[in-house]
């Protein structure tokens, strides 16, 4: 664990205190910020990598990297740590190297020692070519490494928000990160092979649990039934996922009521049929387009389960809106000549942005929701209001060096989110 040496038994960090700290090998053991690692004088001969000096484009940096490592302190996830349910919050995944990274001998730059703490050794190079580690401390909620399954990461994520809907409120679960970092596998479900394992993805399991809720006789009473909706926004448009795409119009109401006008929402008993649906929407998520794989990179998918009133009027009682946000890689297009690429990226950072400012106002418990700034937040706008509204996002990152600088963008902008909530410390 990264804890504080004069004080072991401390006790983690307030969410308001946490906070992102560039570090210095140097610098772990300095002043009150000290990290219980030691860092190895810098005579220690450097290590041979496992496959010899020369193996890997970057084996002076994987040697820094195991090197740092050996000196970190790691503490184990605690699966029986008890999950408070809390109005945000914000963990982060790291996935594994995949198959392709590791025939490339791509070296892994992300270290996750527990306790909600993740570290960035950011490869960097003096200008008398000097080779040395930015190494950047992150702390969030939860940090889950790569050897965390969807079912752990979902104990501690959207599992706790289905109670919340039962209760009357509204919950929203975001997975970010760049194009590549396990969203769709976390939402979605496994992708191991061809197939989608629909089954176990955090979309399927929270559809498993609100019937468990919905059986339980702590909640008969209410009378109350399940519907699921499943649609996309692509450059600020909505398209049903339950009906061949269909593209729908948003309305807003003279009562600020949001409406997504025509959008299927189906009754469901049982969570087979919401699997179903999840593979429907899915499959024509990525058909279509000429690039199907880049396409759903580009849209945001929200998968609604919606808990309605047995009355006439169908009442809304709760709601939880899961969503597998588009890739946060800006500017990657901006070297494009095509102008619609050009749109949809700036499209895509607009509600990024937007997103942020919408949590940050839930957060803060603001009666001004800066909801009409894009598509996005308008349908989400519920969510944002209301004292049992609560949400949780899931910054996912990829590990290899290439992806660094979109990491640590990426745990920069979960950072924010946090930091922004019961906090003053507001910034961008
Ligand atoms: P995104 O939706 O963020 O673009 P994907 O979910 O499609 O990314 O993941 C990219 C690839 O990495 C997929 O092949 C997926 O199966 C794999 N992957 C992602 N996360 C994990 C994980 N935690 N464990 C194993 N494989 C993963
Ligand atoms: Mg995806």
């Amino acid at each position: 664990a990264i804890q504080e040496n004069d004080d072991p038994e401390r006790m983690p960090r307030p969410a308001a205190a946490k906070g992102r700290k560039s570090v210095a090998p140097q610098e772990l053991n300095k002043g009150s910020k000290r990290l219980s690692c030691v860092v190895k004088p810098p005579n220690v001969p450097v290590k041979k990598g496992k496959f010899g000096e020369a193996s890997r484009p970057n084996q002076k940096f994987y040697d820094m990297i195991q090197d740092f490592r050996e000196t970190l302190e790691m503490t184990p996830f605690s699966t029986t740590h008890q999950v408070k349910p809390q109005k945000i919050c914000v963990c982060v995944r790291k996935r594994p190297l995949n198959k392709q990274e590791v025939i490339k001998k791509e070296i892994d730059v992300v270290s996750i020692p527990g306790n909600g703490a993740l570290l960035v050794h950011e490869p960097k190079q003096k200008v008398d070519l000097t080779k040395y580690l930015d190494n950047q401390v992150f702390h969030f909620d939860f940090s889950f490494n790569e050897t965390a399954t969807n079912d752990l990461v979902y104990n501690f994520t959207a599992k706790p928000l289905v109670q919340s809907i039962f209760e009357g409120g509204m919950a929203t679960c975001f997975a970010y990160g760049q194009t590549g970092s396990g969203k769709t596998h976390t939402m979605g479900g496994d992708f191991t092979g061809r197939q989608q394992n629909s089954a176990k993805g955090i979309y399927a399991m929270a559809a498993q649990d609100v019937f468990t809720h919905l059986n339980h006789k702590r909640y008969a009473n209410l009378e109350l039934s399940a519907y699921v909706s499943f649609f996309e926004i692509y450059n600020g448009k909505v398209y049903d996922l339950l009906n061949e795409k269909t593209k729908l119009r948003v309305l807003e109401d003279d009562r600020q009521q949001v409406q997504i006008v025509g959008l299927e929402e189906v009754y469901v008993s049982k969570a087979e049929e919401v699997i179903k649906m999840i593979q429907q929407g899915s499959a024509c998520r990525t058909s279509g387009q000429t690039s199907a794989n880049a396409n759903s990179s580009r849209s945001h998918a929200i998968l609604q389960i919606v808990l309605r009133r047995n009355d006439r009027a169908a009442t809304l009682h709760g709601k939880f809106s899961l969503v597998d946000l588009a890739g946060n890689e800006r500017g990657i297009d901006v070297s494009s000549n095509d102008r619609s690429t050009l749109v949809e990226t700036a499209e895509i950072n607009r509600s990024l942005l937007a997103l942020k400012e919408c949590i940050r106002s839930l957060g803060m418990n603001s009666d001004h929701i800066p909801f009409r700034l894009c598509t996005l937040t308008k349908v989400l706008r519920d969510s944002f209001i209301g004292e049992k509204s609560r949400t949780c996002m899931i910054a996912m990152v990829s590990p290899g060096m290439a992806s660094c600088e979109y990491t640590v963008n990426t745990l920069r902008y979960a950072n924010r989110v946090k930091e922004l909530t019961g906090n003053t410390k507001a910034s961008g």
